[in-house]
């Protein structure tokens, strides 16, 4: 079979070159690749491992251990020293979103281990990577669950598999690639940093370059073999120059000037930590042994800071992706303005290619002028405007400057109704892995939380049928109990919040401001994921996609403007499809739906004023079908009351609270909206 010949993908240099460097260095650290459906980036991806360097292995190991330097730990070891060696091409193992644990870390057969005293280890799609590739398509989408395993063996070059005691290591050590449609949520900032470089793919805009794609694909489609038959010379070109450049790598010097460059970029884009530095420095001698080059030069650092720095920026979810180019020239100009005691462009610094990237030309720009800190402090209304950027930009401010939050307060414990199976959190009752143990039962798959109690108990009526002899029972598979334990979950906590104009009046914005913030912070401490979706005016907005950043959702509220129509039913719509698409990245996270509003809902000035209402109930009502579980806090004041919230949480099906009732300690209980009595409404 032939895969899209690598040489032949046209319009994604980007994407190649950043795939390249990590093919001559996989230190680097892998790959994500940003970028709408439809761009060939799983094509490209798929099309490496044709031209990566062949791997020995020791022939029969299931881990591919290295002849040269096997495992010690190695599950299918120890390995003899004289072994033969086999070679084979490198492999891309592909994760599927919905993959379970198992497939993902191997599986433990308990049943054998317990029966037959026979470590039964299946190995997973981590063994089958280790020193190749791993692909994740739609990264964005993978279960928390399965982004923690993948971040702890990519930490550790390790996988780590434990059950009832018994356990099994092996290593593991690939190149991680991800794609992802950002359009369809955001990546968890851990796992972010977790790629060494990032690019942006898009579709080519020339009409010629988007011809010459469909000419190739029309081609390969038509005779795949013919189409790669074509490609195998430029195939064996590019082989061949990787396997040189990784040859070369160790011999690659990086100047002092060149590291100071690195740095001087890294703290101008204000990046978290060191690991950008690193990153930095390894892409750049990556890109000098790829290019020839004995040592990193200028045009090194720059492809460097191009593919290493775009997602470590200090920024808020919804700033622009990319880097800001003047902003990456003045950096690399100030780099060599301070050059200790050299002229600013330290020796072998000369653009090979003829880029023309000669820094040393002195323009009088202002340095100090600090138009970095735009897109740093953006949005930040929150008062964590960064100490270290020059004047922060304030906002774009469409109306009055946004109230501020009241003082926040200890919130009321909010829950999710019924019984869940969500990751281990504080909010909610839910079977989980650790809690107390209740009961016992017959395990529906294979056993990962053994009750030994009750697997004794099944196993001894029958010791005298099977012959049980000396010490020691007899055990069946069919023996085997496993644990129920109850504690509680996290959930994802989506707040749906009304900004429009009805909810406008200053104070009364600051009080409800202080009550999601509490809300907010409530849910860091019992370790929810949070959301919150607006709606103002003409539409509804995710003014913060599901995250676990809390920070991130104080800071959107603080900033949020107020003003304008109530598109109730938009912001309910939103809501719904936010939920919709959690639900496949997360299925066990439970959500819990949190409607800020006085209910109150208005449309388009020709529209007929009963509309938007019975949309609102309409949307209400599905997200009800759907089984969401919601509160809403009523957010109505003032002499006269509609009692609006009241019919939104009846359509909801959800919990009604007065918004002086979010507190804990609030003596009001809540109401169920289904047992909610017409008094209510003229409280
Ligand atoms: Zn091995």
């Amino acid at each position: 079979m032939s895969t899209y010949p690598f040489s032949a993908v046209v319009g994604m240099d980007n994407m190649r070159l950043a795939l390249v460097l990590n093919a001559v260095s996989p230190a680097i650290g892998g790959l994500l690749v940003r970028g709408e459906k439809g761009t060939a980036k799983s094509t490209t991806v798929r099309a490496l491992t044709a031209v990566l360097p062949e791997v020995a292995v020791v022939p029969g190991c299931r881990f591919s251990c290295d002849p040269a330097a096997p495992d010690p730990a190695c599950p299918d070891g120890p390995h003899d020293a004289s072994a033969p060696v086999a070679v084979r091409p490198a492999r891309l193992v592909e994760l599927p979103v919905g993959a379970s644990e198992d497939r993902l870390v191997g599986s433990l057969d308990l049943e054998r281990a317990l029966t037959e005293g026979v470590k039964a280890y299946e190995p997973g799609l981590l063994a089958a990577a280790h020193r190749g590739v791993l692909y994740v398509d739609e990264v964005n989408l993978l279960h928390d669950h399965l982004v923690d395993l993948l971040l702890d063996a990519a930490a550790l070059g390790t996988s780590y598999v434990e059950r009832e005691g018994v356990s099994v290591r092996h290593a593991a050590r690939f190149l991680l690639v991800g794609t992802m449609n950002p359009e369809e949520g955001e990546l968890r900032p851990q796992l972010l940093d977790r790629f060494g470089l990032t690019v942006d793919a898009s579709a080519p805009r020339e009409p010629d370059v988007r011809a010459e794609v469909v000419r190739r694909r029309l081609a390969a489609d038509d005779d795949p073999a013919a189409f790669a038959a074509r490609w195998v010379d430029e195939e064996q070109v590019l082989a061949e120059r990787i396997a040189r450049a990784r040859g070369r790598l160790a011999s690659v010097v990086l100047p002092d000037a060149a590291l100071r460059q690195i740095t001087t970029v890294c703290a101008a884009f204000d990046v978290d930590g060191l690991r950008a530095d690193l990153v930095m420095a390894r892409t750049a001698l990556a890109h000098a042994a790829w290019s020839g080059r004995s040592e990193v030069d200028a045009e090194d650092v720059r492809v460097a800071a191009r593919l290493a720095l775009p997602h470590r920026r200090r920024r808020n979810p919804f700033d622009a992706p990319g880097l800001d180019e003047q902003q990456l020239d003045q950096a690399l100009q100030d780099a060599a303005d301070q050059g200790p005691d050299e002229p600013p462009d330290g020796p072998g610094a000369g653009a090979p290619d003829g880029s023309g990237q000669d820094d040393s030309g002195q323009d009088d720009s202002a340095v100090d002028e600090g138009q970095s800190s735009v897109d740093a402090g953006a949005g930040a209304g929150a008062g964590a405007g960064a100490g270290a950027g020059a004047g922060a930009a304030p906002p774009p401010a469409p109306e009055a400057p946004p109230a501020p939050a009241a003082t926040p307060f200890r919130a009321r414990l909010l829950t999710v109704p019924g019984l869940g199976t969500g990751a281990a959190g504080r909010r909610s009752r839910a079977r989980t892995d650790s809690g107390r143990v209740t009961a016992s039962r017959i395990p529906a798959e294979r056993v990962t939380r053994l009750h030994l109690p009750a697997t004794l108990v099944a196993a001894a009526p029958h010791q005298l049928a099977r012959g049980r002899a000396g010490r020691g029972l007899v055990m069946r598979g069919e023996d085997l109990r496993e644990s129920v334990r109850e504690g509680r979950e996290g959930n994802l906590v989506l707040f749906c919040v009304d900004a429009s104009g009805s909810m406008a009046a200053r104070a009364r914005m600051s009080a409800v401001k202080g009550a999601v913030l509490s809300l907010l912070l409530d849910a860091y401490q019992r370790r929810d994921k949070v959301g919150m979706v607006t709606f103002r005016g003409a539409e509804a907005q995710v003014a913060l996609p599901p995250t676990s950043s809390v920070e991130a959702a104080a800071a959107r509220l603080q900033a949020l403007p107020t003003g304008g129509r109530t598109p109730l039913a938009a912001g309910l719509l939103r809501a719904a499809d936010v939920l919709r698409v959690e639900r496949m990245r997360d299925p066990s996270r439970r959500p819990l739906l949190v409607v800020v509003t006085d209910g109150r809902a208005t449309g388009s000035a020709g529209s007929a004023p009963t509309a938007p209402v019975e949309q609102a109930q309409r949307a209400a009502a599905l997200l009800a079908a759907a089984g969401v579980a919601s509160v809403v806090v009523d957010c109505e004041s003032g002499a006269v009351r509609l009692g609006l919230a009241v019919t939104l949480a009846t359509a909801l099906g959800g919990e009604l609270l007065r918004l002086d009732e979010v507190a804990a300690d609030s003596l009001a209980s809540s109401v169920r909206a289904r047992t909610a009595t017409p008094s209510r409404k003229v409280a």
